[in-house]
């Protein structure tokens, strides 16, 4: 008995032994910042996989997608917000473009994305206050969340599409996740956890283990994981604001508005991972007078007093 339980934890110590070497060897620089990713991914598998996606939503969406070839109609409201999201998407493009070659002339080990990506900007009409930009540059803004980047009175109206400051923020945020291969990175974490299960599982020779390591994965690596990505986009899509003249100072009080939204009613599901207004607002107070004096040096147009 003593000896079986013996043989059965070494079995499961080299199979967490050999997980943590197979994670270690599969790091790489994310390059926009100080921090290593896992990623068993490539960059092309990774754009693929949101291409897929991207198109699989889009048709369920149908008329749904703003000024779209399915689309029954289209108002100039709606024509409206397609080309400022347009705007702000071409902006944010070349923003990137210019912060990838700055961090590669620098030394930094970025592997430039930004020109490759096939960017594509659509608008959903959606209650949803919800914006996503997949691996490969495939975005979408779902009208909900125009009135919290807009002026916040509860309608999406044109209105909300004059001052566009707190909407670049949130596609900055959203585009960083791209950039830095966020999703690729989830997969690649979700891959590794999922043959260390199974091998932690059949080492243990017992189903419980198995959903005990699962669980432990989910809470203790997967969920601290998708909390650094929000931190990482926040910085990133700082990054990119100012080099597309965006005023950076309106992203702390986006954020703030965005975590309000999940009192009360069910947050969106992306809501959920995003870190706590505290900790992100106090990042956000941390980066600020970097980003503004960056903002200042590149000539953009001058701020508003606040
Ligand atoms: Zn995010």
């Amino acid at each position: 008995m003593w000896n079986r339980l013996k043989f059965r934890l070494i079995l499961i110590l080299l199979a967490m032994a050999g997980l943590a070497i197979y994670w270690f060897v599969s790091q790489k620089p994310v390059g926009y910042t100080d921090r290593r990713q896992v990623l068993t991914t490539t960059i092309e598998q990774e754009n693929e996989l949101g291409l897929q996606a991207y198109a699989q939503i889009l048709s369920q969406e149908g008329e749904n997608v703003v000024c779209s070839g399915n689309a029954s109609s289209c108002s100039s409201l709606e024509r409206e917000i397609l080309e400022r999201v347009q705007a702000i998407g071409e902006d944010l493009r070349l923003a990137a473009i210019a912060y990838e070659d700055e961090l590669i002339a620098s030394g930094e080990p970025v592997e430039p994305k930004a020109r490759d990506f096939e960017w594509t900007f659509n608008v959903i009409q959606s209650d949803q206050p919800n914006a996503f930009c997949l691996p490969g540059g495939y975005v979408a803004i779902y009208t909900g969340i125009l009135d919290v980047t807009g002026n916040f009175d509860g309608e999406v109206t044109v209105e909300d599409v004059v001052d566009l400051d707190k909407l670049a923020v949130m596609m900055g945020h959203e585009i960083a996740h791209a950039l830095a291969r966020h999703g690729g990175e989830r997969m690649s974490q979700g891959k590794i956890l999922q043959v260390g299960q199974i091998a932690v599982g059949v080492a243990g020779g017992d189903q419980r283990i198995m959903e005990a390591f699962g669980l432990a994965a989910q809470t203790g690596v997967l969920l601290p994981f998708s909390r650094q990505h929000e931190a990482e986009a926040d910085k990133i899509g700082l990054e990119l604001l100012v080099r597309a003249c965006y005023d950076p100072r309106e992203a702390p009080e986006l954020w703030e508005r965005m975590g309000t939204l999940g009192q009360g009613q069910k947050p969106p599901e992306f809501l959920s991972t995003h870190p706590s207004s505290e900790r992100r607002a106090e990042n956000f107070r941390e980066w600020m007078p970097d980003a503004v004096s960056e903002y200042v040096a590149r000539g953009c147009p001058a701020l508003s007093g606040r």
